[in-house]
């Protein structure tokens, strides 16, 4: 199939088959419209992630419909958390761990069976809706045009919308006004780091997240399908630097931890994100609604993202629909508004736990007291795995 074959209209058009794009296209796929979904990288891919899919991403994935996916995937119950030499073993409610070239090659395999075209290895950009003549503008309240790019290939689709699913630093927004296309990144916020081991030893046992955190940054480790061990670490560019690269600064937290260190640490190819914790004003543009990771971001603790990516599928799709039908302008405030109600209040939670990650000294008088009466991080536990809740008016 070449890009040219593609070129005609489409209800949607998604941008990025990570979680938040793949279940977004799956849902309006199922809902009769034509749906293109398009990835930029060659599939199946990784993905820096820790793979932890919470009680929360579990029920979302249920209530999608998506259970299959992660059937006979490796359970977690626990959380071994350290900081410094001390240590506790918090109670998780029960989550599975998978890689997420596995995860997202299978939730992108259920878009296609919706009726989703997926189309890989191709960049898609918006044009500029700001500089337009009078007749691209007329044309733009009708459709949104995408320019896809694959190799020396060069097409322009029409779209009733785009879903931007385009991940950490969503570029999206940067033909629209000024206004809406700013994005604050916060300057001080770590990168993630992540990468699977097919070696690690019997330390790292299934069934539970070791976490060790230190002043510039935490390492999440968790034994994900074959056996493999999953590493995602949120870290101090700067450090890391210092360290003389990745390996060696999980290394040394994992040793400053008590964790085992282990050969192949030093061979992982890692992979790498920008500055993490970053947001919108405003959470689309002219036919455009942002979801997942590029509506904002904020420094991940155990699996909360691909739960906020699912909800915000989940969330968009009835704003989707209307939008399909006729857009209005006051969609992108209707949709940051409800991103803000559903995702935000998460991600604020997170944003307070990230805060206490950097003050180890202060994490270290707390695990003793954790480890001796558990019950005082439930609240924390209990309230990261809540499933996520919609009104009536927000399902369709
Ligand atoms: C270190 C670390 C550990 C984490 N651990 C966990 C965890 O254990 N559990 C959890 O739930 N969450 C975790 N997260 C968060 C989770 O990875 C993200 O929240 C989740 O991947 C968001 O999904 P997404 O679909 O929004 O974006 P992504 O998964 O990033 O997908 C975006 C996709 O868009 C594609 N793309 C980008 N630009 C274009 C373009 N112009 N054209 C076409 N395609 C494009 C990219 O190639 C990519 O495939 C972790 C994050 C980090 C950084």
């Amino acid at each position: 199939m070449t890009l040219h074959d593609l070129s005609r209209d489409w209800d949607v058009v998604v941008v990025g088959a990570g979680v938040a794009g793949s279940v977004t296209a799956y849902r309006l796929a199922r809902r009769g419209f034509s749906v293109l979904l398009v990835e930029k990288s060659a599939w199946p891919r990784a993905k820096v992630c820790g793979g932890c899919l919470n009680a929360a991403s579990l029920q979302a994935l249920h209530e999608a419909g998506l259970e299959d996916v992660v059937s006979s995937v490796p359970v977690y119950s626990q959380l071994r958390l350290a900081s410094g030499k001390r240590q506790a073993v918090l109670e998780l409610p029960v989550g599975r761990a998978l890689s997420r070239r596995i995860l997202d090659a299978r939730l992108v395999e259920h878009a296609i069976d919706a009726g989703t075209c997926f189309l890989p290895e191709t960049h898609a950009v918006l044009e500029n809706t700001q500089d337009a003549d009078a007749d691209a503008k007329a044309f733009s309240r009708e459709w949104r045009p995408v320019v896809l790019a694959n190799g020396t290939d060069r097409v322009t689709l029409k779209a009733r919308l785009v879903i931007g699913a385009d991940g950490l630093g969503s570029r999206l927004l940067h033909g629209d006004s000024p206004k809406v296309m700013h994005v604050d990144v916060d300057k001080t916020s770590r990168i993630g780091l992540g990468t699977t081991l097919d070696n690690a030893p019997d330390f790292y046992h299934p069934g539970t997240i070791h976490m060790a955190c230190g002043r510039h940054g935490y390492v999440g480790l968790v034994r994900v399908e074959e056996g493999r061990l999953s590493v995602g670490a949120a870290l101090d560019p700067a450090w890391v630097k210092q360290c003389g690269g990745a390996s060696f600064a999980v290394a040394q937290l994992l040793q400053t931890s008590g964790f085992a260190l282990f050969d192949s640490l030093y061979e992982a190819n890692w992979q790498g994100t920008p500055r993490m914790k970053r947001s919108h004003p405003c959470l689309g543009g002219e036919r455009l609604l942002l979801v997942g990771d590029a509506a904002g971001y904020v420094e991940p603790f155990t699996g909360e993202g691909m739960g906020w990516a699912l909800a915000s599928a989940a969330a968009v799709e009835p704003l989707a629909l209307d939008a399909i039908q006729q857009w209005q302008p006051g969609l992108v405030r209707q949709w940051t508004a409800r991103h803000a109600r559903i995702i935000g209040k998460r991600q604020r939670t997170c944003r307070r736990v990230s805060v206490l990650l950097r003050h180890p000294r202060l994490m270290a008088t707390l695990l003793p007291l954790v480890n001796a009466v558990p019950t005082l991080a439930a609240p924390l536990t209990i309230g990261l795995n809540r499933r996520y809740r919609f009104s009536s008016k927000e399902r369709k």
